[in-house]
C-alpha cells in the first residue's frame, strides 16, 4: 500500500497539471490520478500502459488505492499471449501488491477473444496466487460470461469471482470485498480512507456515488463553479454569477485536469451543467464555451451533455444550438431528471460497447449470430430452465440445432446442478442429523451423569448405614449368648461365632474347614448322621422354612450336651443351597430335668420299679401285641404275706427296705423285656411276653423261692427279717379279649394262694 499515491495532491489545479512530475522514482507526465467511485487514487505508469504482449494483444493495469489491480484487456489473446500477460501482472503483484490482500479487475470490454488453453493456463495461475481476495470481471464477450458463471456455479476455484456491468460496479465490489476482508483480517486500517466518494440516492431510487474534491473549483470575479464526478463517468458542474469570456480558459483548464485525472479510461462520458443563479452568459463567452466543448469532444467523445435550471431564453439557446453541436444535448428540469437522462444513455451505449462485432461471423446472418451469442450470455446458468424471451426466436432462427443443443446441455447441466444441490442438502441434513445426535447424547449423558451422582450419594448413604447395621449385627454375633455356625452343602464348618467356639472349647482355626460330623457331633453315632442328612434333605426341599432340631453334641473335652438348633439354608442366585446358618442353645439341663420328671411319672419313688400307670400302660400295649398274634403270654400278682405284721413288729422302715429287696429279687429273676410294677401298697404285678402259664409258674417258683430265702436286716449286723410272697398267675386263653380278664383270673388264683397258706404259687 506503501507505493500507491493514495493521497491526492489537494493543492490546486497548478500542480497537478506541472507535467513530468517524479514522484516514487517514476514519471508520471499525468496528473494524479483519482478513481471517480473509491475516491481513492489511482497508479498509473508508462511501463504499465499499453504494453503489447503480441501482435494484436496489449493491456494497460491500474492499481487503485493500493489494493486493487485493475487490468484493461485490449485485442485477442492467443495462449502466448496469454502467458506473457500474466508474467507481466504477476510481477507488478509482486512488486506493488503482495503481502496484503488485493483485488484483480479485468476489464474486458476491448477483449476480442481468447484462446481455450489460454483460459485453463489463467485459471491454472490463477489458483497460485496468495492474498488473491476476489476476481472480478467486467465486459465480458457471452461466451467468457458463461464459462465464468459455470466455473463460478461449480466452485471451481477458492477465491471470490464476480461479474461486473462495468468499471464503476467492479469498483463498488472491489471496495466491498475488500472491507469484509480486512474485517476479517482484523485490520481494516489497510483500507485507503482519503477523499472517499459519497453516496446519494436519486428519488427513482438508484444509488449514485459523488466524488469531490477541494480543489475541483473555481472562483473568480462574478462567476463561481463546482465539479463533482457522478457514478465515475458523469462529469457534473454547479455554475453561478456572471460567465464571460476571461473566465473560460481556467474553466477548461479545470475541466481537462479532472477529466485527466479519472482513472476511468474514457474519460467523463457526460457532462451535466447545472446553473444555480446564472446571471447571464456573454454572446462571446458563449460561442468561446462552445467551441471548447466541441473541440474536447473530439478527443474524448461525450455520449451526452445535459443541463438543467436554465432560464428559459437561455433553454432556448441550448436548443437551438442541438442541431449545431455533434453530440447529443438534453435539457432537464433539475439534477435528478438529468441523472435519469444519463442513465438511459448509458445503458444502450454500454449495451453496445459489449457487444461482438458483426463482422467475425460474415459468413452467417449476423442477426442470427449476434443473437446466439446474446441468448448464451443471458443464460442464467444457476437457475433452471431457459429463458422465455428467446423460445420464438431459437425455432425460426438457422441456428435452431445450436439452440436445442445449447438446451439439452443446460438441461444436463441442471441435472447435475441439482444432483450436487441434492448431495449437498444431504450432506448438509446429515450434518443437521449428526449434530443434533451429538445435542441428544450429550444430553443424555449430562442425565446419566447426573442420575450416577444420585446414585452414588445415595449408594454412599446406603454404606454408611451397612456400616453401622454391620457393625450392630457382628456386635450381636459377638455377645449373643447363642451359638452361630455356618457350614457348607458338604458339611464342613464356615464360621462359629465365639460364644460357639468357647462352649465346645475350640480355637477358630482348628474348627473352620472341619466336618460337622467328626468334631461337634459325634462321629460313631449313625443316629446324628442320619439326622443330620435329613436335615439337609429338609433344608433343601424348603430352603425359607425354618428348621428346629434338637441333637447331642460333643465338645472338644468330650463332654455331651445337648442343643437346640434353629437351621436356614442360604441360597445363591440359582437356588442352590451353599451355606447353611445355625443357631444353638444349649439345652443339656433341660433335658435331664425332663428326663428326670418322666422316670418320676412313671416309677414308683420307693423302689424304683413302674408305678401302676406305667405298667397297665406297657402290660396293655404288651396284650394287645400277643393277643394280635396268638402268642404265648401270662400275667402274675404278687402280694406280700402278712406285712402288716412286718410294719407292726419292726417298724415302717423296715417295712420299706422289705419291699426294696422284694422288687431287687424280682429284677434279677424278670428279663428285661417282662413288666413289672408296684400296682399297689404291698402288691406287684408283672407280664412276661412269649411265656405261656407252665413257664409262668416256673419263674413264679424262681421268685417265690428267692424271696424266701433273702432277708432284711433290722439294725445293721442283728435281726435278720425274712419274708415270703403269694403268687397268682394265669396265661392267655383264646378267649381273653382284655387284659383285665387275665387280671381277675390272677387275682383269684392270689386269692387261692393266701387262703391255702400263703407263700405259695397259685396258677389258674
Ligand atoms: P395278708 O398276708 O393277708 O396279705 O396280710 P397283710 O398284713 O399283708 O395284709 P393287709 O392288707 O392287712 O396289710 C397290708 C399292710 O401293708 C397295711 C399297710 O400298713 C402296709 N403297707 C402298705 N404300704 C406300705 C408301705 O409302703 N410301707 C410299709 N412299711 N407298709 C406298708
Ligand atoms: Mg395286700
Ligand atoms: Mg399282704
Amino acid at each position: 500500500m506503501c507505493d500507491a499515491p493514495t493521497e491526492a495532491d489537494p493543492k490546486g489545479p497548478d500542480e497537478g497539471a506541472k507535467g513530468t512530475k517524479t514522484n516514487d522514482g517514476f514519471s508520471t507526465g499525468e496528473p494524479d490520478r483519482i478513481c471517480p467511485i473509491s475516491g481513492w487514487g489511482v497508479q498509473r505508469r508508462p511501463e504499465w500502459t499499453g504494453i503489447t504482449f503480441e501482435p494484436g494483444f496489449k493491456i494497460t493495469a491500474e492499481i487503485i488505492g493500493g489494493s486493487v489491480l485493475i487490468t484493461h484487456n485490449h485485442g485477442r489473446a492467443s495462449v502466448e499471449g496469454v502467458h506473457k500477460a500474466f508474467d507481466f501482472t504477476e510481477a507488478i503483484i509482486a512488486d506493488h501488491l503482495s503481502g496484503h490482500p488485493y483485488i484483480h479487475i479485468l476489464d474486458y470490454s476491448n477483449l476480442e477473444g481468447t484462446s481455450l488453453e489460454g483460459r485453463r493456463f489463467f485459471i491454472r495461475r490463477m489458483l497460485q496466487r496468495r492474498h488473491l481476495v476476489g476476481v472480478i470481471f467486467y465486459g465480458l464477450s457471452p461466451l467468457l460470461r458463461m464459462s465464468t458463471k459455470l466455473g463460478k456455479r461449480l466452485n471451481m476455484v477458492p477465491f471470490n469471482v464476480h461479474i461486473a456491468d462495468g468499471y464503476e460496479d467492479a469498483v463498488t465490489m472491489s471496495m466491498a470485498l475488500l472491507k469484509a476482508a480486512y474485517a476479517q483480517d482484523g485490520s481494516a486500517a489497510g483500507l485507503p480512507t482519503s477523499h472517499p466518494a459519497d453516496h446519494y440516492r436519486s428519488p427513482d431510487g438508484v444509488s449514485h456515488t459523488i466524488l469531490r474534491r477541494d480543489d475541483w473549483e473555481l472562483d473568480m470575479e462574478g462567476f463561481r463553479v463546482r465539479f463533482e464526478v457522478i457514478d465515475g463517468h458523469i462529469l457534473h458542474s454547479i455554475s453561478e454569477g456572471h460567465f464571460r469570456d476571461i473566465h473560460l480558459a481556467p474553466l477548461i483548464s479545470l475541466r481537462d485536469r479532472i477529466s485527466r485525472s479519472l482513472a476511468s479510461v474514457a474519460g467523463p462520458s457526460t457532462i451535466v451543467g447545472g446553473f444555480e443563479d446564472l446571471h447571464g452568459v456573454d454572446r462571446r463567452a458563449r460561442k468561446y464555451y462552445l467551441d471548447a466543448i466541441t473541440a474536447w469532444h473530439r478527443k474524448a467523445p461525450l455520449k451526452r451533455y445535459i443541463v438543467y435550471g436554465l432560464d428559459p431564453f437561455m433553454e432556448a439557446v441550448v436548443n437551438f444550438s442541438r442541431f449545431v453541436l455533434p453530440f447529443p444535448v438534453a435539457v432537464a428540469k433539475d439534477l435528478d431528471s438529468a441523472l435519469i437522462l444519463a442513465r438511459e444513455k448509458d445503458l444502450a451505449t454500454r449495451d453496445k460497447n459489449h457487444r461482438v462485432q458483426p463482422s467475425e461471423q460474415e459468413a452467417l446472418s449476423s442477426g442470427a449470430v449476434e443473437h446466439l451469442l446474446e441468448f448464451i450470455g443471458s443464460i442464467d446458468w444457476e437457475r433452471d430452465g431457459v429463458s422465455n424471451p428467446t423460445q420464438q426466436d431459437m425455432i425460426s432462427s438457422p441456428l435452431s440445432p445450436i439452440y436445442d443443443a445449447i438446451k439439452v446441455i443446460k438441461s444436463e447441466m441442471d441435472d447435475l446442478l441439482n444432483e450436487k444441490d441434492k448431495a449437498e442438502k444431504a450432506v448438509k441434513k446429515a450434518r443437521d442429523e449428526l449434530d443434533s445426535r451429538v445435542r441428544e447424547r450429550t444430553a443424555e449423558l449430562i442425565a446419566t451423569n447426573r442420575r450416577l451422582q444420585t446414585e452414588i450419594t445415595e449408594r454412599r448413604e446406603v454404606e454408611v448405614a451397612l456400616r453401622s447395621s454391620e457393625k450392630n449385627y457382628r456386635d450381636l454375633v459377638e455377645s449373643v449368648n447363642s451359638i452361630i455356625l455356618r457350614w457348607d452343602a458338604e458339611g464342613r464348618i464356615i464360621f462359629m461365632n465365639p460364644y460357639g467356639l468357647k462352649f465346645f472349647g475350640y480355637d477358630a482355626q482348628d474348627l473352620i474347614g472341619q466336618s460337622v460330623i467328626g468334631t461337634i457331633v459325634p462321629e460313631r453315632e449313625s443316629i446324628s448322621k442320619r439326622n443330620l442328612t435329613d436335615l439337609m434333605l429338609e433344608v433343601q426341599n424348603d430352603p425359607d422354612r425354618f428348621r428346629k432340631n434338637e441333637n447331642e453334641n460333643i465338645t472338644r473335652e468330650g463332654k455331651r450336651v445337648w442343643i437346640y438348633w434353629t437351621n436356614r439354608a442360604i441360597t445363591d442366585n440359582d437356588g442352590r443351597i451353599v451355606e447353611i446358618l445355625s443357631v444353638g442353645n444349649d439345652i443339656t439341663g433341660r433335658r435331664h430335668m425332663e428326663a428326670e420328671l418322666r422316670r418320676l411319672a412313671t416309677t414308683d419313688p420307693l423302689t424304683g420299679a413302674f408305678n401302676r400307670r406305667r405298667f397297665f400302660q406297657k402290660a396293655r400295649q404288651e396284650f394287645l401285641r400277643h393277643h394280635r398274634y396268638g402268642h404265648p403270654f401270662s400275667v402274675l400278682l404278687m402280694d406280700m404275706d402278712h406285712f402288716k405284721k412286718i410294719n407292726d413288729t419292726h417298724g415302717h422302715p423296715v417295712g420299706d427296705a422289705v419291699l426294696k429287696t422284694f422288687v431287687e429279687t424280682c429284677q434279677s429273676v424278670f428279663r428285661v423285656t417282662d413288666v413289672f410294677g408296684r400296682t399297689g401298697g404291698e402288691e406287684f404285678s408283672a407280664v412276661l411276653p412269649e411265656t405261656d402259664a407252665a413257664k409262668a409258674v416256673l419263674v413264679a417258683e424262681r421268685l417265690r423261692d428267692r424271696v424266701m430265702n433273702s432277708h432284711v436286716e433290722a439294725r445293721p449286723g442283728k435281726d435278720l427279717i425274712r419274708f415270703t410272697v403269694s403268687i397268682g398267675l394265669t396265661g392267655l386263653h383264646d378267649e381273653d379279649v382284655a387284659l383285665e380278664t387275665m387280671i381277675r383270673r390272677a387275682d383269684n388264683a392270689l386269692y387261692t394262694a393266701k387262703r391255702t397258706g400263703r407263700n405259695r404259687v397259685v396258677q389258674e
